[in-house]
């Protein structure tokens, strides 16, 4: 990728050089673009101390359908939530030291790792673990946030957990990735050219109310996967009060 006044140059893998006005990068949590043109993924990395895996599987029994159902002891927590198609989803959410996890990118053990924290004989983790034995589309990653003083540079701008990763913790990427695009649209279009302004202006409309789901998603983590049991107890006596009829909505919003 290279930049000039008036436009930027871009060569793909498997699609030759092309130019472009703008570049808009929508490609995750670990985004190509921010790295080539912002810096390594290290620099805007908040990481939230867990790991999280996640996969899917056909066939799982039991179904509870329309409920998340999930088990917690301190510092993981595994979940199961049926899909259409006899699909289940399941999502593991653990703590795990960098020793224990040798290499992100070693993909080979990151099976291994889920086994040796989450494969003991209690609730359905065996039955769960077996059922995954042989898919091989397995998301393996840290529970982390991207937080980036700013969101573009030149021609160059980025959207969803490129630029504002809030983590799966507060279950609203996909909202905020659309809104974010959506407002970038919308301001590019009323700059009426001027890409600087849409830009600035797209970070003016959004930055703080990402900033309240980020602090949100940090401050929730701890609830996901409480690491001792008085938080869970704790976190497990809100979850009961909650379903109260009400509770949840005058107290949380
Ligand atoms: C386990 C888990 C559970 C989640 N649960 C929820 C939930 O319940 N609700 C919710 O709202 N959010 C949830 N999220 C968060 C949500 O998935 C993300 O916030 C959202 O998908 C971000 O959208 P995005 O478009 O920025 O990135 P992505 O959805 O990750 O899309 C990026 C796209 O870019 C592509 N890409 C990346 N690099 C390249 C490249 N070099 N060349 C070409 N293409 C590339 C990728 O293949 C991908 O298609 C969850 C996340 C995880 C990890």
């Amino acid at each position: 990728m290279r930049e000039w006044n008036d436009c930027v140059d871009l060569e793909f893998e498997q699609a030759g050089k092309r130019k472009f006005d703008l570049v808009v990068g929508a490609d995750s949590l670990h985004s190509k673009v921010r790295s080539l043109v912002f810096g390594p993924h290290d620099r805007f990395e908040k990481r939230l101390d867990y790991m999280v895996t996640a996969s899917e599987t056909t066939g799982y029994r039991p179904r509870d359908d329309g409920v998340y159902v999930m088990f917690s002891d301190p510092g993981r927590m595994v979940g199961r939530v049926t899909l259409r198609d006899d699909l289940t989803l399941f999502l593991f959410v653990f703590t795990l030291d960098a020793v224990e996890l040798g290499s992100l990118s070693d993909r080979s053990g990151h099976k291994a790792v889920l086994h040796a924290r989450c494969g003991d004989n209690v609730w359905e983790c065996l039955r769960t673990l077996d059922a995954l034995e042989h898919t091989n589309d397995l998301y393996f990653d840290r529970v982390s946030q991207v937080r980036m003083p700013k969101w573009s540079r030149g021609r160059v701008a980025l959207v969803g957990d490129a630029a504002y990763c809030v983590s799966l913790m507060v279950g609203q990427g996909s909202t905020l990735v659309i809104t974010g695009a959506y407002v970038l649209a919308s301001e590019l279009k009323k700059s009426s050219g001027r890409h600087i302004d849409g830009f600035a202006n797209y970070e003016k409309v959004l930055r703080a109310f990402i900033g309240v789901k980020q602090r949100g998603a940090e401050r929730f983590a701890g609830a996901f996967a409480p690491k001792t049991r008085w938080r869970l107890f704790l976190r497990n006596q809100i979850i009961n009060v909650a379903a109260i009829p009400g509770f949840a909505r005058i107290t949380f919003g």
